[in-house]
C-alpha cells in the first residue's frame, strides 16, 4: 500500500510508513490484560517506531496524590490543611498505584504522592509528639504555671 502522507510504497502489512512513520493501519486496541500485550509485541513490524503510550487509568489521580502530598509537606505546620491533604494524598496514591498495578504499568506520580503523604504524616506525628513533650516539660519546669494559665484561660471562656 502507499502512504497517504508521503506516498511511498510500503508492505501491505506495515502498520507505519517506513519513510515518514505515518500510521497506515488501525493498530490493535491495547489489551487490558498485560499478558496479551506481551504476546502481541513481536507482531509489530517496525519496533523502531513506538506509538505514544496511552496515559494509564488513574494517571490524574496519581498527579493529584503527588500535589496533595507535596502541599501537605510544604504546609505541614498548617495542620487543618496538611492533615487532610496527607490523608487524601495517601488514599489517592494507593488507589492510583493499584490501578496502575492492574494495568501492568508503573505510575511514578502515584508512588511520589504516596511517599510525600507518608513522610508528611510521619512529620506531623513527630511534630505532635514533640509538642506534647515540650508542653509537659514546660509544665513540669514551671511547676504547674502552665496548667494554671490554661485553667485561667478555660475559666475565662465560661
Ligand atoms: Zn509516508
Amino acid at each position: 500500500m502507499f502512504c497517504p502522507k508521503c506516498g511511498s510504497m510500503n508492505e501491505d502489512t506495515a502498520v507505519h510508513c517506513a519513510q515518514c512513520g505515518a500510521q497506515l493501519q488501525e493498530e490493535a486496541a491495547p489489551a487490558t490484560i498485560p499478558d496479551l500485550q506481551v504476546n502481541q509485541a513481536p507482531v509489530y513490524q517496525a519496533p523502531a517506531y513506538k506509538a505514544p503510550q496511552a496515559k494509564p487509568e488513574g494517571y490524574g489521580m496519581g498527579i493529584a496524590a503527588m500535589v496533595l502530598g507535596i502541599v501537605s509537606l510544604v504546609f505541614f505546620c498548617v495542620v487543618w490543611l496538611s492533615i487532610p491533604c496527607a490523608i487524601i494524598g495517601l488514599i489517592l496514591g494507593v488507589v492510583a498505584m493499584n490501578k496502575a498495578k492492574v494495568q501492568g504499568v508503573k505510575n511514578a506520580m502515584a508512588v511520589a504522592g504516596l511517599v510525600c503523604s507518608c513522610i508528611s504524616l510521619a512529620v506531623l506525628v513527630i511534630w505532635f509528639i514533640w509538642i506534647a513533650i515540650v508542653m509537659s516539660a514546660a509544665g513540669g519546669m514551671a511547676g504547674g504555671m502552665m496548667e494554671e494559665a490554661f485553667e485561667d484561660f478555660f475559666y475565662s471562656l465560661r
